[in-house]
């Protein structure tokens, strides 16, 4: 309800103010808007789930907030989590985001997933794409799906699933993708470089179904020709390739981590797909590692010189070893195929390397994303609502700080990322609303997120730009970011005054509307 400013003129008493006033101000801020170019100090009033306003001298609210010095943004759209826990996603709200999306892996059935994030409940706003590698481990390997990742990543080492399909089973694989679209799924993720063996042909009919749905597709590409010279198609020119040709909506994930050095060749292929009109959009994560089931096909250990790695360029997260031998990497892969092992790719402390990587971030609409793993736990898992987090959960830093290191790299800290500076409010783009321009074609309420405008969902965050940064490493993998002051999901503080709020789980599901 908007308040009426005669009234309190007139000197209306508490009873009328009560009722009249904005639930939150957050007060003197420096307001930065992307899409309108909005960056001037202002208020910003809260009412119920949304922005009703932006403003100088904005009236008095139930609650405010004090946020002179600070930017006041659009909370963080992460189109590339494979978080779902209430923990694991606390720390991405403690990195600014406010939206955290299960797209490229994907679940199914996208069903059960919602409903067990609903009941659950969740510090963010959450959603799930349909998941063609479960929907192949069902129609190819007969594996039941219960919309959990854990099943994706427990069978991810299983041959039997990789194979080339028959007809009949990419028919199977399709009705599933067809059935969690019709359920709300947000689009399609496609895992095409865990199953090499998969044809070209699926992928184009996968990539058919996606633009006939009016959904995007989220891949994880096929292998780059030069690591593998013997791909059945390069990954790139496989993902340009479907959207000239299906006109679907081709969204690459973390071009940084599949390309390797091979990022400069990648984002050309890309550029003249873009200039040729086709739909495609990437994007990167700013760490030189990656991280993925040690079951991976990739991770093979007669496959791991294809990408210049040997077991010792992997680090096991369970147990925190540095994989000693051939031998080694085959018994882990055995014994626990969908445990989590760091890969390392870039090097993020040689100065070339962190040049090519930010080459992924500054490239033109280039959108942030975390790829965040999941905690790994070495004491027993803690109650789902306990915080602080106990020491002993393990992940990879850019679940925890993605969003921060990439602000501080494409904004601040030049002399390390070897880039030039871009505009803070560039900067925001790629983490709100150039990620929300992904899906608002196939979700239109996405059109009030990514934006800080009066009518917006009330997805906020505020934070210092002249400190904000990434805490985590390798070595403590959850600790939090730093210059974060608040988080507002839905009009709710998550983060105020720089922690998490107990209790706090005012997420909302995004999700197409089902048919
Ligand atoms: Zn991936």
């Amino acid at each position: 309800m908007r308040h009426d400013g005669a009234l309190r003129a007139a000197g209306a008493c508490e009873t009328v103010r009560q009722v009249s006033d904005w639930d939150i101000v957050l007060r003197g801020g420096r307001v930065i808007d992307p899409e309108s170019g909005l960056d001037a100090i202002a208020d910003v009033a809260i009412e119920g789930h949304r922005v009703a306003e932006i403003g100088p001298g904005l009236g008095p609210a139930r609650a405010e907030a004090d946020v002179t010095g600070q930017v006041v943004a659009a909370g963080f759209i992460d189109l590339h989590s494979h978080v779902n826990t209430i923990a694991g996603l606390r720390l991405q709200a403690l990195d600014g985001v406010t939206t955290a999306l299960e797209l490229e892996a994907g679940v199914s059935p996208v069903r059960v997933a919602y409903q067990a994030a609903a009941a659950d409940g969740r510090p963010v706003n959450y959603g799930f794409a349909a998941s063609w590698a479960l929907a192949r481990m069902e129609a190819v390997a007969g594996v039941p799906l219960d919309g959990r990742l854990d099943t994706l990543l427990g069978n991810m080492a299983a041959a039997e699933w990789q194979r080339e399909a028959t007809p009949a089973e990419v028919t199977a694989i399709l009705g599933r993708l067809s059935d969690d679209l019709a359920d709300g799924a947000l689009g399609i993720g496609v895992l095409m470089g865990y199953a090499p063996a998969a044809s070209p042909g699926e992928y184009l009919q996968i990539a058919a179904l996606a633009a006939a749905a009016g959904a995007p597709t989220f891949t994880h590409a096929r292998d780059m020709i030069e690591l593998a010279p013997r791909t059945l198609i390069d990954g790139a020119e496989e993902i340009v390739r479907a959207a000239g040709e299906t006109g679907a909506h081709m969204h690459y994930c973390h071009v940084n981590s599949t390309s390797q050095r091979h990022i400069d060749r990648v984002l050309g292929v890309v550029s003249r797909a873009q200039a040729a009109g086709s739909r495609v959009t990437t994007e990167a994560y700013p760490y030189g590692s990656g991280m993925t089931g040690i079951g991976a096909a990739f991770l093979a250990p007669e496959r791991l010189g294809e990408r210049g790695l040997t077991p010792s360029s992997l680090t096991f997260a369970p147990t925190g070893e540095r994989v000693a031998s051939e031998e080694r990497l085959r018994e882990l892969r055995r014994d626990d195929p969908g445990g989590l092992v760091i890969i390392k790719l870039l090097d993020d402390d040689d100065p070339a390397d962190r040049a090519m990587l930010m080459r992924s971030l500054t490239f033109p609409g280039a959108i942030v994303a975390s790829d965040a793993m999941p905690l790994t736990w070495t004491s027993p898992e803690p109650d789902p609502l306990a915080w602080p987090l106990p020491g002993t959960a393990i992940t990879h830093p850019r679940a925890a700080g993605t969003f921060s290191r990439a602000l501080r790299l494409l904004t601040r800290d030049t002399q390390t990322s070897g880039a030039a500076p871009i505009r803070l409010t560039d900067a925001l783009s790629k983490c709100s609303l150039l990620p929300a321009r992904v899906l608002q074609d196939r979700v239109p309420a996405m059109r009030r997120k990514g934006r800080l405008q009066a009518g917006a969902d009330a997805d906020v965050v505020v934070f210092d730009p002249a400190t904000i940064t990434d805490r985590s490493s390798y070595a403590d993998s959850t600790r939090p970011s730093a210059g974060i002051r608040h988080v507002l999901v839905n009009g709710a503080f998550v983060v105020r005054d720089a922690d998490i709020v107990p209790g706090a789980l005012p997420g909302r599901p995004v999700r197409a509307e089902p048919r």
